[in-house]
């Protein structure tokens, strides 16, 4: 449960994630989550590896359409291909970022290549688009050189949005940061934040001491709104990503790789990938990609519940 301070109102709140399955890998999930599907318009959170894919495909998702969010990919570790229904056919490693922007509808796939290295690990995240951008066409974006803000006892890679004056180029529609910070000493580090966003974060490497609590690799905590900063230290070293944005306030309905406002988007997009009535323009194909096309999971019987 969530402590609370009794000057700051600041919240430390740990979430545990739930297993999930991608393909054939498992991962931890942290958001969506029940009493808390957002942070900012980050409305999902997977977290992978380190995987030993030594010898193993690697990383093998097919074909899979989306709506209504943009994708972020950022790796820690290993090389994975991204191909999408755009033609974009774009390899990342760690350090880089892959942005993809679903709107109306794309579909997309990755894969480790071949050869590829031992590690694999990393995360992927979905940004909710705001009402008046969800139906956007879709676009794609490879940032290969991020900026980097250094904070003393810590340096912040800038994925999207701005840190201490530093900004990333990549597109966003709502009030956002993204960073991944390392904590190397000696001492602290301040953290500038918006006092305006809630924020997140997911430690990734080693032991991060948040607020004189120390949070391990795979520790994601909540942080709550109003903080104008977060001191930061590392056990002897850490790294976390941060997350926030201004909190997300539109209902949302989230079902498998869809995010839309109704039962009727879900039902509709699930249409489109599955029998495509408008020959297939919605989502369109991947072309040159090995793996099956993911078929829709079957709607629940029960009503699409929103968040
Ligand atoms: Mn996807």
């Amino acid at each position: 449960m969530a402590d609370v301070d009794p000057v700051t109102q600041a919240v430390v709140e740990p979430m545990d994630p739930r297993p999930a399955s991608i393909g054939a890998a498992t991962v931890s999930r942290y958001l969506p989550r029940r009493g808390r599907s957002t942070v900012g318009a980050w409305c999902f959170l997977d977290y992978y590896g380190p995987d030993d894919v030594d010898g193993g495909p690697g990383m093998r998702v097919g074909p899979h359409p989306h709506t209504g969010l943009q994708t972020v990919t950022w790796l820690l570790q290993g090389d994975v291909v991204h191909r999408d229904s755009l033609g974009s056919v774009q390899s990342i490693r760690p350090g880089q970022l892959n942005l993809m922007t679903a709107g109306a509808g794309i579909a997309h796939a990755e894969l480790s290549p071949d050869p590829h290295p031992r590690w694999l690990h990393g995360v992927q995240l979905w940004v909710a688009l705001p009402d008046a951008q969800r139906h956007v066409p879709p676009a794609f974006e490879h940032h290969p050189d991020l900026p980097v803000a250094d904070l003393g006892a810590a340096t912040a890679t800038v994925l999207v949005g701005e840190l201490a004056g530093v900004r990333s180029a990549a597109t966003t529609f709502s009030p956002l940061i993204g960073a991944d910070v390392t904590v190397t000493g000696p001492g602290r580090a301040a953290v500038p934040l918006a006092a305006d966003f809630e924020h997140a974060l997911l430690v990734v490497d080693g032991t991060v001491v948040v607020d004189d609590r120390s949070f391990p690799t795979g520790a994601c905590v909540y942080l709550g709104r109003a903080r104008t900063g977060l001191v930061v230290a590392g056990d002897p070293a850490g790294r976390f990503l941060l997350l926030g944005g201004e909190p997300f306030t539109e209902p949302l309905m989230m079902w498998w790789n869809f995010v839309g406002r109704t039962a009727d988007d879900i039902v509709e997009a699930r249409a489109d990938w599955e029998s495509p009535s408008d020959g297939g323009t919605r989502f369109g194909d991947v072309a040159g990609h090995p793996a099956g096309r993911v078929p829709a999971p079957p709607l629940p019987l029960g009503r699409l519940k929103p968040r």
